[in-house]
């Protein structure tokens, strides 16, 4: 599998005021595979071969299904679904029974768009450790930033290795990007409350206005909808 990863829209993501740039970079690659499931890959036998292998998740199958190519999405579907109840097979008695059993519940768990883009993902989290070695001035792209949600900060430090010899600086850059943009959040979460105080009445919520929302973010890499 091949896959470039697009420097110039981790430079524009990381510049955005957003909880999590990699959540940003997530949807637009996501959104990419999705339409290219749509419309290439349904004529390309390798990745027809995929698609029967892996299937897709309820997730993306419902995101393709939002979309006007509804003959793609049922063309696949048609030779995946051929697939699942080969491998499946017709139980005949309680021990081939288990066996298809273990085989459906295996294909329920499989989707290629999902498999594509852990692996797009992953290089993402690598070029960024790659980004901090070669430019000086990432560091402070960083630091100036607002942070990760929680799953994408363990995904950078799972990758830090691939800093070569910054590692150690890089892994420091990210904790105190995250410490910092952690605190803050916290601050912003305690003024919520705070201000309930009758006390406090008078005073302007701020940023705290949307705390909740961008705290889900923070903590689930998701937009609470
Ligand atoms: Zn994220
Ligand atoms: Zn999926």
């Amino acid at each position: 599998m091949q896959y470039h990863i697009n420097t110039g829209l981790i430079y524009a993501e990381l510049k955005k005021d957003c909880e999590c740039p990699l959540c940003s970079i997530e949807k637009i690659v996501d959104e990419q595979f999705i339409n290219e499931y749509l419309n290439d890959a349904v004529c390309d036998d390798d990745a027809r071969k995929e698609v029967n292998a892996y299937g897709f998740c309820a997730e993306h199958y419902e995101k393709m299904f939002k979309r006007p190519n509804k003959l793609s999405l049922a063309l696949q579907i048609f030779t995946r679904l051929k697939t699942v109840r080969t491998n499946a097979g017709i139980p005949k008695d309680a021990k081939s029974a288990l066996k298809t059993s273990e085989s459906i519940i295996a294909s329920e768990k499989t989707c290629i768009i999902c498999k594509t883009l852990d692996y797009a993902m992953t290089r993402y989290y690598m070029g960024i450790a790659d980004l901090f070695t070669k430019d000086p001035a990432f560091s402070d792209l960083l630091l100036n930033g607002k942070g990760f949600c929680l799953h994408h900060y363990a995904k950078l430090l799972e990758y830090a290795k691939y800093a070569g010899d910054k590692q150690k600086q890089y892994v420091a850059v990210l904790a105190q990007t995250e410490e910092k943009a952690l605190d803050r959040m916290t601050a912003e979460l305690k003024w919520f409350c705070d201000k309930h105080d009758y006390r406090n009445r008078t005073k302007p919520l701020g940023t705290s206005q949307d705390i909740i929302p961008r705290m889900y973010k923070k903590l689930y890499g998701k937009d609470l909808t």
